[in-house]
């Protein structure tokens, strides 16, 4: 194990683990959705598992959701009825979105049977499903599974690839798989008319804004064979994680929303793919943000982008504070580190 995965693992030694009902998924919800050039209703289920395999045996930089995770293995009848409970509050969305803080189809978190019956008893008038998976899980078995379970529906798989870049990719966020493993998964999901969406991370932990906002462009284009679609996550600072670790002792700051504005805009000009962002922690002092005065204006305008494909909504955007984020742009490599956020920085 290299010193980053070390440190990743090490986080998570004096993590207390909260009470949880493995009988309820972690949240659901119902949010908008841009598909086939509308805009749709998305019914979103987060489902409590034992958690993601990596995640057990180190995990990512910048993911805390493990906080959100069982650590111990969940029955297939708790996992039915955490689907049973989470289905009652759907309201006839098209889109249902099965996501698990790890991985759908690794069976070490939900068997199987239990992915079979979960998809089973999908409504029949849902037009897609989405899940999300690492590469090693996705294989021409299991794939052929589940278009003989949902032939007639829309099918998406994400993948974190979160950069083309192997060298970062290994050593700022400690994924542990290459750009060949995601290559090799799209293929294969390809072959089988199932559509990809690749989340693209902005701004893992050791990279300047700039690097971070030119690996996120680098990334779209490199990608573009690949990706039906495209996610943008920028990264928030998440509890007993790497990122947390370095933004305690003011070696990071989560990326401006004019870095998630500008690689919005410059996007369609190197993709087909349909591009959104949604921004966790939009505005606070964890998450993307500006100054304090522009944000909601931006965040704004980011969601309506997402939504629309429309880049004239960022059209009258401006602020005072996009001359410091062209400052940081130009200047960070010559301070030796990540800019401390002085702007905000209340301690
Ligand atoms: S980002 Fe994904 S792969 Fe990485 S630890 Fe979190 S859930 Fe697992
Ligand atoms: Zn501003």
């Amino acid at each position: 194990m290299n010193e980053i995965a070390a440190f990743c693992q090490s986080l998570k030694k004096d993590f207390t683990r909260r009470e949880q009902n493995p009988r309820q998924p972690v949240h659901c919800w119902s949010e908008k959705e841009g598909f086939d050039g509308m805009v749709a209703d998305a019914y979103v289920i987060i489902l409590r598992t034992r958690g993601c395999s990596w995640m057990l045996s180190s995990g990512c930089t910048m993911c805390g959701y493990f906080n959100d995770s069982m650590f111990t293995r969940v029955s297939e009848e708790d996992l039915q009825a955490q689907f049973d409970n989470a289905i009652q509050h759907y309201k006839g969305e098209k889109i249902i979105k099965l996501f698990t803080s790890g991985s759908f189809l690794d069976s070490s978190e939900l068997s199987e049977s239990v992915q079979r019956y979960i998809l089973n008893s999908i409504p029949s008038n849902v037009e897609k499903i989405s899940v999300e998976s690492r590469p090693q899980y996705i294989t021409e078995e299991r794939v052929i599974g589940i278009k003989e379970t949902l032939s007639s529906k829309e099918f998406e798989i994400g993948i974190g690839l979160e950069t083309s870049n192997d060298l970062i990719r290994e050593h700022a966020i400690n994924k542990g798989f290459s750009f060949q493993d995601y290559v090799r998964a799209v293929m294969l999901l390809q072959k089988h008319q199932i559509k990809v969406k690749t989340y693209v991370l902005m701004k893992p932990p050791f990279l300047t804004e700039k690097e971070a906002l030119d690996d996120c462009i680098l990334t779209t284009k490199e990608t573009k064979r690949y990706a039906d679609s495209i996610s943008l996550n920028p990264t928030n600072v998440q509890h007993q994680t790497v990122v947390e670790y370095l933004w305690k002792r003011n070696q990071y700051r989560p990326p401006w929303l004019w870095s998630i504005v500008e690689y919005l805009k410059q996007s369609t000009s190197f993709t087909d793919a349909f591009v959104k962002c949604d921004v966790v922690g939009g505005g606070s002092r964890r998450g993307p943000h500006n100054c304090g005065i522009c944000d909601k204006k931006v965040l704004d305008a980011i969601t309506e982008f997402s939504l629309s494909q429309d880049k004239s909504t960022f059209q009258n955007l401006s602020c005072d504070c996009q001359e410091k984020w062209r400052d940081q742009l130009n200047l960070e490599t010559l301070s030796f580190g990540s800019f401390v956020d002085f702007l905000r920085w209340n301690p």
